[in-house]
């Protein structure tokens, strides 16, 4: 726009638009930063980057990019489409109310759903209190020693567990016994699970399990029908023959019935989407696996423990990470990565809000509520299963006839089959609720009062709980709105997200998650929609998924996609299924292997594994890419059994390798299929596509190319997305057709979520996709060349540049100076910054991925704080900063630290705490210092700290 001339009206549209809100730099910016980089456009860079085989020939046939409120409208449009009905429908999904001051202060507050999985322990204190708060609630209900934080669903839970079952039981029988009476989704989710690795499962009667020789067995308590069953015996006899006993519950229920821990079991899974946390459609929502200690350190999925910091107070850590992929690989317990955590941190704040006696009264209400409308229907000469919870068995009906009465009253109930069906109360029921259900079975319930005086419940008796939970006092002293607000607020404050500074992970895509895309998922249209609602209400879903598969076809170049699998990690396991079932689909079953890159993510051998796929480990060569030879050679070598090959593009080195095209040429060659992990997609979207340059699957982390929030670690969602080939072997739907097993609980994975992805693409357009790409390539390569002269890029690809992250190189100064790339993680947090992702692909490396949304304004303060660290480095190479007692060492240093009366260390407190100037405007502080990862891992810790833990420190 020139200054003098009025602008046109088409310019002053433009102007604000979305994606410049996106994209950090403006143009001028990056006119600016291309000069640094050495280009005159951003296509002649992208030109340098990226091998002329792979790029796209063509622009994303996609919509240009709209405005905020056009994409809103439009999303409007389609929530509409859904309806919203009263959902009495259970199976493991229970209306609830989400306190408003969680809803707020935590779903929609960018300080807890930007933030990262909490590597960084000192930087993560407020979101793991939050989740050892879960890990406390869930051990406490289900009375076991210790749980988890967290897993994706209660399928995939009951699944770990029978894995966990078969790593730990003393019987050596490869049977594993499953109640039929566990949720539809779970058995569905077992079966996929236990056939990718050899386990067979019995489905039976319960009382089956006292029979049959198993390795361990899965119980639901009160099971899918609602009836609560005394398993003690059946638990016995599980044990005499040397099996474990899971058990699949409801912390709800668990407040009024035994602990499953109080009769035997040795290990819980369940869900906490009733702990305030919407129906959403079938996800996101965290669940949970918890075990007796014996089992601890067999245990998947992530586990927060205490340590103590440097200056020897407790501190929070993520503990036991010796059991996790990226240090076991193909031997981990598990390859569950992203999992849940914003969830986990609502379902547990849901409890620390109401405490102990407030989820006995809301458990209590549900429970007369159901016994009330057991005694109307019962009079009415219905036939009500006995011994219940929450959920009535309703038999000898015509169920047919009653939904479709329910269905004229806007009420949605279990499908059972053509005789039974299901009612489960939940907290959102009301007693206008009870008078409808009633009505619907032509009963009239004209006064609740006396019927409730006149019924008993329907808690066995013998099943009652009778031991005390939650009694910690964190759990009873939030209970006020202010009170809450102000815990919450305390813990975000301790925490670093986006909200406060760039988060520079390689690999993992911390860019912006704009408000517009978030404001969707909270809309009851989306949020309120029980997953198993008949088709015709959730028409808007419907249109939802197809547009976003449709979406991302485009942007991948492959044919079909399936949005089940409910992490990264997921998609890999669904991606590497349908390859397993394709060759058997060719009577090629007997291809198990697997060749993976030393430079994998360690996700891929985790889930090849889970697969029963036997992982070959390829080299890469000096200058990061993968060895092409050394791929030809093993291609060859296990040219009869080759299943697949996992390769990321880019590499996790941050190149754009030349010879991606030949390697899938070799793959094929030899009969295996290309699997490409997409966690790199933000390098590709709108300049190339792995499905057009010969790869067959890919999965994709919406939480990282997509816009969806990380979360804290989950949610997330991995699409899967094949080549034509493939798609008949993509998971099928519950109760749909396919030749591939679900991999998660719900059809349609994290549904609830998928507005954000959508409304991102949607937001952007063609053009802003393929400029958003090009600045994240610009981003990495500005940081690397500004930082040329201080650290070493460990790789680059063609012209000497890097593509969407770049690897500096720590070993010369750790071998020169002692001072370490994890030192630098930590020195960095005293300027306010989150570490980049630290020793991943390379031990002893910072990978740094700054993503489109940084503005130059962020970049620099980055690179200004990392040259001034390199300048504390050479003050250590040259003798003016100690070699032990300097701030790198010492970092992060915490208030306390830096105000003590007495400083004893041999440089001034004002360089330990304010090492640039400009931190005296804006001064984050740690609130811990360094934590200790060896002390917390011999000494296991992961329930809430007593309070007397604190009390020395109080009293200093
Ligand atoms: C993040 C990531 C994964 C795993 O994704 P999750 O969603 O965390 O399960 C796999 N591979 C690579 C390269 C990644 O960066």
């Amino acid at each position: 726009m020139s200054q003098n001339s009025t602008p046109s009206l088409r310019e002053l549209e433009h102007h604000g638009a979305f994606i410049e809100r996106h994209i950090g730099p403006n143009d001028a910016e990056i006119a600016l930063m291309l000069r640094t980089v050495g280009y005159d456009s951003l296509d002649a860079m992208t030109d340098a980057i990226v091998p002329g085989k792979i790029k796209s020939p063509a622009p994303l046939a996609l919509p240009q990019s709209v405005t905020e409120e056009q994409a809103l409208a439009k999303i409007r449009a389609i929530a509409d489409k859904n309806q919203v009905f009263r959902s009495f429908i259970g199976q493991g999904y229970y209306g609830t109310l989400t306190p408003n001051v969680i809803l707020r202060n935590i779903l929609e507050n960018p300080a807890w759903y930007t933030a990262y999985t909490p590597y960084q322990a000192e930087i993560s204190q407020g979101r793991m209190e939050a989740l050892i708060n879960f890990q406390t609630m869930v051990a406490d209900l289900t009375g076991m020693d210790i749980a988890n934080a967290s897993l994706l669903d209660e399928a995939t839970a009951a699944a770990e567990a029978m894995t966990l079952a078969k790593r730990s039981a003393k019987s050596k029988s490869n049977v594993f016994f499953v109640s039929k009476d566990v949720h539809p989704q779970t058995l569905e989710v077992l079966h996929t699970r236990a056939d990718g690795i050899g386990i067979e499962l019995h489905v039976g009667d319960d009382s089956d399990a006292l029979n049959v020789d198993s390795f361990g067995a899965l119980l639901q308590y009160p099971n899918t029908f609602g009836q609560i069953n005394d398993y003690k015996a059946l638990t016995d006899a599980v044990h005499a023959r040397g099996g474990l006993v899971a058990v699949a519950t409801d912390l709800l229920a668990l407040t009024l019935i035994a602990s499953p821990g109080s009769w035997g079991a040795d290990m819980v899974v369940g869900n906490s989407q009733r702990f305030g946390v919407p129906f959403g459609f079938g996800g996101p929502h965290a669940a949970y696996l918890a075990c007796r200690d014996a089992y601890k350190r067999s245990m998947p999925g992530r586990l927060i423990g205490v340590s103590v910091d440097a200056e020897g107070k407790p501190a929070y850590r993520l503990t036991l990470q010796t059991r996790e992929q990226h240090i076991r690989r193909e031997k981990a317990t598990s390859n569950i990565c992203t999992a849940q955590v914003l969830l986990a941190v609502m379902a547990s704040t849901y409890a620390v809000y109401h405490g102990p006696d407030g989820l006995r009264r809301i458990a209590h209400r549900v429970h007369r509520m159901s016994a009330i409308l057991a005694a109307a229907l019962r009079k009415q000469g219905i036939t009500v299963g006995p011994d219940f919870f929450d959920t009535l068995h309703i038999v000898d009906v015509d169920a047919a006839a009653i939904h479709a009465k329910a269905q004229a009253a806007g009420i949605n109930l279990r499908a059972i089959d053509g005789r039974s069906l299901g009612i489960s109360l939940d907290e959102t029921a009301t007693r206008a609720d009870l008078v409808a259900l009633a009505g619907i079975f032509g009963a009239k319930l004209d006064d609740i009062d006396a019927l409730d005086a006149a019924t008993p419940d329907a808690l066995p008796a013998a099943l009652r709980r009778q031991n005390a939970f939650l009694e910690h006092p964190v759990f009873n002293t939030h209970h006020s709105e202010h009170e809450l607000l102000r815990y919450l607020r305390s813990l975000a404050d301790k925490d670093l997200a986006l909200d406060r500074t760039m988060i520079p992970l390689g690999s993992c895509t911390m860019k912006l998650n704009a408000t517009a895309e978030m404001i969707p998922v909270t809309w009851p249209e989306f949020a309120n929609i029980h997953p198993l609602a008949p088709a015709n209400q959730s028409q808007g879903y419907q249109q939802l998924i197809d547009e976003l598969e449709a979406m991302l076809v485009e942007c991948t170049g492959y044919d079909a996609v399936s949005l089940q699998p409910n992490s990264g990690a997921q998609g890999e396991y669904a991606g590497l299924l349908a390859i397993r079932a394709y060759h058997r689909s060719r009577n090629e079953g007997h291809r198990d292997i697997c060749l993976i890159p030393e430079s994998a993510h360690g996700t891929n051998p985790a889930s090849a594994q889970m697969c029963g796929m036997t992982v070959v480990v390829t080299k890469c060569d000096s200058n990061g890419n993968v060895d092409l030879d050394d791929i030809r050679a093993k291609a060859e070598k296990y040219s009869d059994r080759l299943a697949a090959l996992m390769i990321t593009y880019p590499s996790t080195h941050g190149v754009f390798e030349e010879d991606v095209v030949a390697i899938c040429d070799i793959v094929h060659q030899h009969g295996g299929q290309v699997y490409t992990d997409g966690a790199n997609m933000n390098a590709l979207v709108g300049v190339a596509k792995p499905g057009k340059w010969g790869s067959d699957v890919s999965h994709l982390n919406l939480h990282k190319t997509f816009c969806i929030p990380h979360g804290g670690g989950g949610p997330g969602v991995g699409p899967c997305a094949v080549k034509s080939h493939l798609a008949p072997f993509l998971p099928r739907t519950l109760g749909g057709e396919g030749n591939v097993g679900m991999v998660s609980a719900a059809s349609f994975g994290s549904a609830s979520i998928l507005p954000i992805s959508w409304m991102y693409i949607t937001l952007m357009g063609t053009e802003g996709l393929r400029k958003a790409t090009q600045v994240a390539l610009l981003n990495a390569n500005y940081i690397a060349k500004r930082l040329e002269a201080h650290f070493e890029t460990l790789y680059t690809g063609r012209n000497g540049l890097v593509a969407h992250e770049c690897i500096l190189d720590l070993r010369p100064i750790k071998d020169a100076t002692g001072i370490s790339a994890e030192d630098v993680a930590k020195r960095l947090i005293d300027f306010g910054f989150h570490a980049p992702t630290l020793s991943f692909p390379v031990a002893g490396t910072l990978m740094v991925e700054p993503t489109e949304s940084e503005s130059q304004h962020e970049l620099d303060r980055f690179i200004d704080a990392m040259i001034q660290i390199r300048d504390e480095i050479r003050a250590i190479e040259n003798g003016n900063l100690d070699r032990e007692d300097n701030p790198l060492r010492n970092a992060p240093h915490t208030a306390t630290m830096v105000t003590a009366s007495e400083w004893t260390h041999a440089y001034p407190r004002e360089l330990a705490a304010f090492p640039l100037p400009s931190l005296k405007l804006q001064k984050y502080w740690s609130p811990v210092a360094r934590v200790d990862n060896v002390y917390g891992d011999k000494n296991i810790m992961c329930a809430c700290i007593p309070v007397d833990a604190y009390k020395e420190e109080a009293e200093a």
